[in-house]
């Protein structure tokens, strides 16, 4: 059986997670899901936003469902997000950009660039190290060829006129290209960033390092229609953790407002993960039968709270298992 732990995490995670796991339970009822509780409320509560027996429960799951955390732009505390993934070594984080006439997939490196954790402050300066290894855009990159092969083309997205680093990076991903046999195209990530948002049937695969990948993917949600569409995956050797792309957003929480689509696609991800595709594109399915009925929540432009859109993408659920 499938165990699944489930991180609500802060703000409107507490909202679209419960959604996505009414969603998940309706088509695959045999996968257990157990929560854990993780984030800034956590940390305000007890003084610890994860703690070494939460790790723990993390790590004996098959895979992590998760919502969204809180971080305060504080010295002191360090991003639980980026704890977890650093344990996990989840070192892909793939996030699809699709919707009409937009077909991407950036794969962003998860684990070093400029979030690798080594920073320091002094009393006049402070300082963050962006860390490229070979080891880690190896892997980036073999995994975003994968991706790629039965695709189009990848895109190295880099800024290596300025950044050393990055040269490093280029050199490597435009290697694993050539070895796999996939066209490969080499961008400087400004460029890239507003040519993807005005041309994004030029790109297909885009590889890029970690704090690149982050701006370019939410920049990247305005061609399908905001954050609250897109979900994402972060992919280890032996962990997964799927979760929307969009953060806690305290503008909006406990208003029944969120728009729960990236939550629900990424447990649409997390079935597709675990070899079950056909249960993932019906939970798809239903979203894109939801919307073309024209139920939307607010930031689509439509009236439908986060749990009403949850119960009509459920009963679409329920209808195509009945058919
Ligand atoms: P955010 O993604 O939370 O919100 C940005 C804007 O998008 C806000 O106006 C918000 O209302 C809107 N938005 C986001 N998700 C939405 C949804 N599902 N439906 C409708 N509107 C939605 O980013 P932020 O405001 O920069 O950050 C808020 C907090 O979230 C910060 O503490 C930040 O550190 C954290 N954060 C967490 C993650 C994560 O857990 N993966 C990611 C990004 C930001």
């Amino acid at each position: 059986m499938v165990k699944v732990a489930v991180v609500e995490g802060d703000g409107i995670g507490h909202e679209v997670v419960p959604v996505a796991c009414d969603i998940l339970t309706a088509v695959r009822p045999d996968i257990e899901l157990f929560e854990v509780e993780v984030g800034y409320g956590r940390w305000e509560r007890t003084g610890s936003a994860c703690g070494e027996e939460t790790m723990a429960d993390l790590r004996s799951a098959d895979a992590i469902l998760f919502g969204a955390v809180t971080t305060p732009p504080d010295p002191g505390y360090r991003s639980v997000l980026l704890q977890i993934r650093h344990a996990l070594d989840l070192y892909a984080n793939v996030r699809p950009i699709q919707g009409e006439g937009v077909d991407v997939i950036i794969v962003r490196e998860n684990t070093e660039g400029l979030y690798s954790g080594i920073e320091w402050t002094e009393p006049d300066r402070a300082c963050t190290v962006r860390v490229v290894s070979r080891r880690g855009s190896e892997r980036i990159a073999r995994y975003a060829c994968t991706l790629a092969k039965p695709r189009r083309h990848l895109t190295v997205g880099n800024k290596a006129n300025v950044l050393k680093s990055d040269c490093l990076f280029v050199e490597i991903c435009t290697a694993e290209a050539l070895r796999a046999g996939v066209p490969c195209r080499v961008n400087y990530i400004d460029a890239l960033c507003l040519d993807l948002l005005m041309h994004p049937d030029r790109y297909d695969v885009v590889v890029t390092t970690n704090m690149f990948g982050d701006i370019l993917s939410d920049a990247a949600a305005y061609l399908v229609g905001g954050l609250g569409m897109l979900p994402s995956a972060n992919i280890g050797e032996r962990h997964a953790l799927f979760e929307p792309v969009h953060g806690s957003a305290p503008d909006i929480a406990g208003k029944n407002v969120a728009n729960p689509i990236a939550a629900i696609r990424s447990a649409a991800m997390l079935l597709c993960h675990f070899g079950d595709p056909v249960s993932g594109a019906a939970v798809e399915e239903a979203v894109l039968r939801v919307l073309g009925a024209g139920i939307r929540t607010r930031d689509l432009g439509g009236a439908a709270g986060t749990r009403e859109f949850g119960a009509a993408v459920l009963r679409e659920v329920g209808r195509a298992g009945r058919a």
